[in-house]
């Protein structure tokens, strides 16, 4: 059998499964006929017997033949009234078929023939007759509610996909049958930012697309493997693969539903450049119940959104199960800021030929232990209990200490751009700090840069806007960061007064790619230029991005391929090198 249709044999679609899931089990259609026979011969039997004379001798008691005419009839009935019960439209068809059948019979008897024995018959054929089509028409009804109820209880309203229970059920299912297969939970990255900038309408206009474009993938069987692809909730989705024959087979499937997010997204007028995070766990290697794997891929999918890498597809590996230590980080948060160990390191920004912009500042902390944590766990934490303005602003304020007495010392015309969080930024303090620190580091107001994500323009547009202007006045300049993740719309860029953009990392990631992705990125340059910014692409990692970007014009470049997050010794070092080129 050639890979194409093997592929058709184990094609199944998401419904047929969900069916297979929810659908009570029928008797098998042929056993009707065991139930429309007994009816004819009952009914056979009662004409025979109801005229009869005879009498029928059972042990002492004597009894007429024809008074077994009415139990006869009632079996007749009741196998009638069985078949539209169990065999539904096809009961019902034949049930009206067989007593329709008899009115002739019956009518010749009564009016031609002249024989009133036939008029009970008569009637109690037509009230048979009323009560199948009764019950049918109920029964009907009922069905239909009850196949409403089935399928609410197991799609998801929205996207119309299968949701978590039917999710459940399945994988519930395919242990039970031990063979192995895999769950991968699938999470859109920055999603939040949509649903929080463009309105919920707009945010489940993306979850729709992205869910018909992995139905899509999932039904046509594309992929080679067995696939099911539910939604979990908000934006998270599952996708269980069944039927593949090797690690890279999984793999190959698992990309080929992050490939399906390529293709930019338009909801009402806006493009929407999205990506996804997946983590993968499988059965029973990972973990022997559903609990447990999902738990797992889960994890997987956490690290896939704290590792900030290129790659966004990682298996479960049992070291990602750490429990959630939110409280332990805010003790270390308010630890590491009360004994003042809170600490940057500055990555560097280079021009196209490899000429030094400036530096970003990134925190850095480290627990009580002497363990490095990510910023990319410990801000979202600080942002979250509000200890995200001081961390900036300990950042902000040695950062620019070192800075000042570097650019004095050195006389480099270079920038420092520091990461200012929307709760931070809107702080009524914030203006008068930037002043301070100006003066007391004497750092040019023009070298100075304050990093705000794209989030903050629509969150509170008009107190933002007052305040970014206030810095403008001040000299300093205005970056927006991430940007792209999640907010697509020109006009508030328009009127906001930035100096430079600095395109998301995931965007470069994708870049090559395809064709496409380089064209998105070549716009958003173009697009800037046009409105008077400067451009810098962050993440750069690979010489065939450098070239990319060289050849689309972009300004500046931030990555690991010219510099990654340096201590400031080396920081200093790297200025000093430059400073005596
Ligand atoms: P960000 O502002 O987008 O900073 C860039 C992040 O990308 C940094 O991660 C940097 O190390 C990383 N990066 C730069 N080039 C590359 C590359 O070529 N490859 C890879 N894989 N990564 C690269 P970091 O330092 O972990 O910071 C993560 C985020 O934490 C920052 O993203 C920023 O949002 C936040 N953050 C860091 N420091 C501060 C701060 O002082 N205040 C605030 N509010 N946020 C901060
Ligand atoms: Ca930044
Ligand atoms: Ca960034």
């Amino acid at each position: 059998m050639n890979k194409d249709n093997s592929t058709q044999a184990r094609r199944t679609s998401i419904e047929k499964t969900l069916r297979s899931l929810t659908i009570s089990k029928e008797a098998p259609k042929w056993t009707v006929a065991f139930f429309a026979l007994l009816y004819i011969v009952t009914n056979i039997m009662t004409m025979r017997v109801a005229p009869s004379k005879e009498i029928l001798i059972v042990g002492d008691a004597r009894m007429p033949l024809s008074s077994f005419a009415g139990v006869l009839s009632s079996i007749g009935n009741l196998s009638i009234i069985f078949m539209v019960v169990f065999y539904k439209k096809l009961g019902f068809i034949l049930a009206l078929t067989l007593l329709v059948l008899q009115f002739p019979k019956l009518f010749y008897d009564v009016v031609i023939n002249n024989t009133p024995t036939s008029l009970p018959g008569f009637f109690s054929n037509i009230l048979t007759l009323v009560s199948i089509i009764l019950i049918f028409f109920n029964n009907s009804k009922i069905e239909r509610y009850q196949q409403k109820v089935r399928e609410h209880a197991v799609t998801d309203v929205l996207t119309k996909l299968p949701n978590r229970f039917a999710d459940a059920e399945l994988v519930e299912r395919l242990i039970k049958q031990g063979k192995t297969f895999s769950v991968v939970t699938m999470d859109i990255n920055n999603f939040k930012n949509i649903n929080e900038t463009m309105g919920q309408s707009t945010g489940n206009g993306v979850l729709i697309e992205v869910a018909s474009r992995w139905k899509k993938i999932a039904d046509s069987g594309s992929s080679g493997t067995v696939d099911f692809v539910a939604r979990q909730g908000g934006d998270e989705f599952s996708l269980i693969i069944r039927g593949y024959y090797s690690d890279q087979e999984l793999l190959d499937t698992i990309k080929s539903y992050e490939s399906a997010l390529a293709d930019i997204i338009t909801i009402d007028e806006c493009d929407f450049y999205i990506s996804a995070s997946f983590g993968y766990a499988e059965f029973p290697t990972d973990a022997d119940n559903g609990d447990a794997l999902f738990a797992c891929a889960d994890a997987a999918m956490l690290e896939v959104k704290r590792a900030n890498s290129s790659d966004h597809i990682l298996r479960f590996k049992p070291d990602m199960l750490k429990t959630d230590h939110s409280i332990e980080l805010e003790r270390e948060i308010r630890a590491a800021l009360e004994n003042d160990t809170i600490f940057f390191n500055l990555q560097p920004q280079f021009d196209m030929k490899h000429k030094l912009r400036g530096f970003e500042a990134l925190a850095r902390m480290k627990s009580s232990d002497g363990r490095f944590i990510s910023p990319g766990e410990f801000i979202p934490a600080a942002e979250k209990v509000g200890l995200i303005d001081k961390l900036d602003g300990t950042v902000f304020r040695k950062s620019a200490e070192f800075f000042g007495e570097l650019i004095n010392r050195t006389g480099m015309n270079i920038t420092l751009s520091v990461n200012a969080s929307v709760r931070h930024l809107m702080k009524n303090g914030f203006l008068k700090e930037v002043q301070d620190i100006i003066d007391r580091y004497a750092i040019p107001p023009g070298q100075l840069e304050i990093e705000i994500t794209e989030s903050i323009m629509i969150d509170s547009y008009e107190k933002a806007l007052s305040c970014i202007n206030e810095l403008k006045e001040m000299g300093v300049k205005i970056a927006i960061d991430d940007f792209g993740t999640g907010y697509s719309s020109l006009s508030y860029l328009h009127r906001f007064p930035a100096d430079l953009l600095k395109i998301d990392k995931s965007f470069i990631d994708k870049m090559n790619s395809d064709d496409s992705s380089k064209q998105f990125v070549a716009s958003i340059i173009s697009i800037g230029h046009i409105m008077g910014f400067d451009v810098i692409s962050e993440g750069v990692e690979e010489n065939d991005q450098l070239d990319t970007l060289r050849e689309i014009g972009c300004d500046f470049i931030q990555g690991f391929i010219w510099g990654r997050p340096l201590m400031k010794e080396d920081a200093e070092k790297l200025v000093l090198e430059q400073a005596n080129k």
